[in-house]
Parts: structure tokens; C-alpha cells; sequence
């Protein structure tokens, strides 16, 4: 196998990272490939023999360059100052068939000067939820990190439920920077790195952009096209924390991450957000958060410092309308509109709130919408009967609402409690669940008669997620 490395950030400052290679493991097995993903990259895969020694770093591939990167972040809104890759190794980046470069990073190959107490592993289960919800995120059109192979150690993990079976994710993502990237050097008043910082991720990401301010406003406008697409799908990410926010744009990080089945403005998954911080609709709020955060530590590097706050008061300030205008659009579409004008918003919300009193599934409803079947998703009948009159007369305005709505509205999403069943069947030994739900996902605007499209009954509800990755 040959991967086609073409490495730039190790040749960043080495306060940016400590370069060490990935710790080997007893016994790896490969249990997942992408080979679209390999083909995008420029990967000659070949016969996939050596992917289980690469893919869990026992064998380096040529020209890797491998390192931890440094960052900070802001957890649950407390400022953590250092963080960084306590258990992922970044071997190097490469050029796809695209032209986009990306960063191909081993999740789950051991310690770390980063790792804190932890133990730099991951178990099967987070990696093979990662690999399925990522890669179904990208099926939906959604900005994601990707997923290129998954392999187990033959190492035992211990985690609260006792001992696990060890796995390394092969992530790859447009890039690494962080938020919290930013913030390591802005809190620690260096300032040098903190510009060439923000000329690599200039070059990189934004090559239109002439000034950190630039950079900020890109930025801002990534993420607020990034949330408004998780809203649309119902997507709760769980840990919005600064450092889990990535500058390209691309949702990264899939611990606690959870699809709604039944429709609830408030719904959290993860067992450790207790306050509902990162719960379904309050994602736009803490974008905004996030983005004052790299706002903060850009203004670090300006020569006129009331200026620059003005300046980047005013870009943070614009990010909810731009995440109201991108909500409006998504949701807009979903109920059939082109061109959602400012009354639609009430139309909208008054579905949703129906929705929400109703326990409507959130992908079903959507997706039946303008069929008999709409009702049957709903508990208060008759009001949904009304809004469907009015949303009726609205649509008659529009060309061919249901094309659109095809379009937008998945069939299928990966369900909290089939994400479960799939794991717990690889735990032991049984990959045919992953198999059949990552085939499922690839294509998830195509209707089937799959049992994968049906929401969870009472005893298959998955109430919460955990860290515990
Ligand atoms: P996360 O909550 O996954 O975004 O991780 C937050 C921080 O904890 C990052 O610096 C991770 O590298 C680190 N971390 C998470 N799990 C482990 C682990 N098992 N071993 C070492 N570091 C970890
Ligand atoms: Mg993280």
C-alpha cells in the first residue's frame, strides 16, 4: 500500500507538536476499509494485507511524519490550557484526486506527553459509532471528518463496563486546527506562533482571506452553515467544546454525538452534560460561543486593539443572523420551499412545536410529509391537520416542492439504538450488523422496506450516550 504523504504541518515550529510515532499493539485485525475514501486520497491500496499493521501503527508507512499536536480548549465552557492529542498520532497529510489536502490521524494508538491519565487507547465500540456516523454524515452532505479504516489490537481496554476489546480509528479531516488550537498560544502570550498559527490556517483553509479578521469572519460563516446542518438533521454533537471545533468547518469528534428519533428542542444524549449546554437547541448559541473564543484569541495579535475589537465584535455579532438565514434555508427546503421568506420561519416552528407536543419522529415525519402518513406520526391529530392545510396553501406556490423535499429529507439516519445493536454484535464477533447499516447509510435518500428506517420501540430506546470513549 502506498500512501502519497505530503506533510506540511510538521513542518510547523516544534512548539506545535511532539513527534513521536504510534505505540504498536499485540495482535491488529482489520475490520473496516473505505476504499472510495482511499481512491479520493490517492491511496494505491492494492491487496489490503498490510492494512492492519499500518492502520494500527505497528509499521510506519514511508514518509509519514508522525506527531501529537498540541491544543488547548474550553470544556463545558472551563478553560482546560492544555490539552492535545492524548491519543492520536497524526502521520501526515496528502493531496486527493480533489486537490484538497487532509490529514490522515491513528485515533486510539496510544500514549501521548498529552495524555494526561488517560491510557491513549480507544475501545471497538467508539470507533466503529465514529466510523458508521461520520460516514453517514458525509451520505447526508454534512461537513464530517471521515473514517478510512478501523482495526482491533488484540489489547484489552479498560473502561467503566470492565475490560473491551482495543480498535484504532483511521480519521481523516481537512485539517486538525482547532479553536482551541488558537487558544494555547494566544493564553500563553505567543504571539509568533499564534501568526504563523494563523497563516497556515489561511493557506490551508481560507486562501481568499488577507487578515485574521478575515479568517474569523470565514470561520463564523463555516460553522454557522455547519450547525444549521445539524439542525436540519436532527444531529446533537454533544461535545461542542472549543477544542473539538474544527476551523475547515467539518464536524469533528464523535463521542456522545446522537440522531433524535422523537423531536424535543431540548434533547441531550450525553450522560456528562448535565446542564443541557451542548443539548439540540442550544448548538447555534454555542457556535456563536465557540466563535467569540477564536475571536478572543485572534485579537491577541492586533496592533490597534480597539479597532480590532470592534471589528470582531461585529463579525461574532452577525453569526446568529447567518445561522437564522442557513436554518431558514435547510428548514425551509425540508418543508418543501425554494426560497423560505421571513413568515415561513412561523409555519416552521409552528410544525416543529406540533412535533415536539406530539412525540413525532423527527426523519420520519420530514420524510412523509405530504402523504397520508404524516398524521400517523403525530399523537395531536387535529392540529397537525390544521397546519397541513396551511402549509398546503403555501406550497401550491412552489414548483415541484416534492423533488425538493426528496432531496433534503433522509429516509434513513443511523439510529441511536441500531449503532448499539451493531456494536454489541462486533464486540462479539458478528461485523454483518456493521456491514448492513453502512451499506444502509451510503444511499440515504433511497427508499427501502428496510427496518433500519423505523424508530426505536419502547425497549429499544437508547436514553443516554457516553463518554466513556
Ligand atoms: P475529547 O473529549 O475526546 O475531545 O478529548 C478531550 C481530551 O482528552 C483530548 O486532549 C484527548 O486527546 C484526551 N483524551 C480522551 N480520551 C483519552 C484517552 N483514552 N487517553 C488519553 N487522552 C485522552
Ligand atoms: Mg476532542
Amino acid at each position: 500500500m502506498k500512501i502519497p504523504f505530503d506533510n506540511s504541518y510538521a513542518t510547523l515550529p516544534d512548539a506545535f507538536y511532539t513527534r513521536l510515532p504510534p505505540t504498536p499493539v499485540k495482535a491488529p485485525a482489520l475490520l473496516a476499509f473505505n476504499t472510495d475514501l482511499a481512491i479520493l486520497l490517492g491511496i494505491e491500496a492494492g491487496d489490503l494485507g498490510e492494512a492492519a499493521t499500518l492502520f494500527s501503527g505497528n509499521t510506519l508507512p514511508e514518509n509519514a511524519a508522525p506527531l501529537a499536536q498540541l491544543y488547548a480548549g474550553h470544556q463545558f465552557g472551563n478553560w482546560n490550557p492544555q490539552l492535545g492529542d492524548g491519543r492520536a498520532i497524526l502521520l501526515g497529510e496528502v493531496i486527493g484526486t480533489d486537490g484538497l489536502r487532509r490529514d490522515i490521524q491513528l485515533k486510539g494508538s496510544g500514549p501521548t506527553p498529552y495524555s494526561r491519565m488517560g491510557d491513549g487507547r480507544a475501545w471497538l465500540g467508539p470507533v466503529l459509532r465514529e466510523y458508521v456516523v461520520s460516514e453517514a454524515m458525509h451520505a447526508l452532505g454534512i461537513p464530517t471528518t471521515r473514517a478510512l479504516a478501523a482495526v482491533t489490537t488484540g489489547e484489552d481496554i479498560w473502561r467503566e463496563q470492565g475490560a473491551l476489546p482495543g480498535a484504532i480509528l483511521t480519521r481523516v479531516a481537512q485539517s486538525h486546527l482547532r479553536v482551541g488550537t488558537f487558544q494555547v498560544f494566544a493564553h500563553r502570550g505567543e504571539i509568533k506562533h499564534l501568526k504563523t498559527l494563523t497563516d497556515y490556517a489561511i493557506q490551508r483553509h481560507y486562501p481568499d482571506a488577507t487578515s485574521p479578521m478575515d479568517l474569523l469572519r470565514a470561520v463564523c460563516a463555516a460553522q454557522a452553515e455547519l450547525v444549521a446542518a445539524w439542525m436540519a438533521h436532527g444531529f446533537i454533537h454533544g461535545v461542542m467544546n472549543t477544542d473539538n471545533c474544527a476551523i475547515a468547518g467539518e464536524t469533528i469528534d464523535y463521542g456522545p454525538c446522537a440522531f433524535m428519533d422523537a423531536f424535543h428542542n431540548g434533547r441531550v444524549f450525553s450522560s456528562i452534560d448535565q446542564q443541557g449546554r451542548y443539548a439540540y437547541g442550544n448548538q447555534p448559541n454555542i457556535a456563536v460561543w465557540n466563535m467569540a473564543q477564536l475571536a478572543t484569541s485572534l485579537l491577541q495579535m492586533a496592533q490597534d486593539k480597539d479597532a480590532a475589537v470592534e471589528e470582531a465584535t461585529e463579525i461574532v455579532h452577525a453569526m446568529p443572523d447567518l445561522l437564522e438565514a442557513a436554518w431558514l434555508r435547510r428548514f425551509g427546503a425540508k418543508i418543501g420551499l425554494h426560497a423560505p421568506e421571513g413568515d415561513d420561519r412561523d409555519l416552521i416552528q409552528s410544525l416543529l412545536t406540533l412535533m415536539q407536543d406530539g412525540g413525532a419522529d423527527f426523519t420520519n415525519t420530514f420524510r412523509v410529509l405530504g402523504t397520508p402518513a404524516a398524521r400517523d406520526q403525530f399523537t395531536n391529530r387535529d392540529a397537525f391537520d390544521t397546519w397541513e392545510q396551511v402549509w398546503s396553501a403555501r406550497i401550491a406556490r412552489e414548483p415541484d416542492p416534492k423533488t425538493l423535499m426528496a432531496a433534503t429529507n433522509p429516509a434513513l439516519i443511523p439510529r441511536n439504538h441500531r449503532i448499539e445493536e451493531m456494536i454489541e454484535a462486533a464486540v462479539a464477533g458478528d461485523m454483518a450488523p456493521f456491514e448492513q447499516l453502512s451499506t444502509a447509510l451510503a444511499t440515504p435518500f433511497v427508499e427501502t422496506d428496510s427496518d433500519l428506517h423505523r424508530p426505536p420501540n419502547e425497549n429499544e430506546i437508547v436514553p443516554a450516550t457516553f463518554c466513556g470513549t
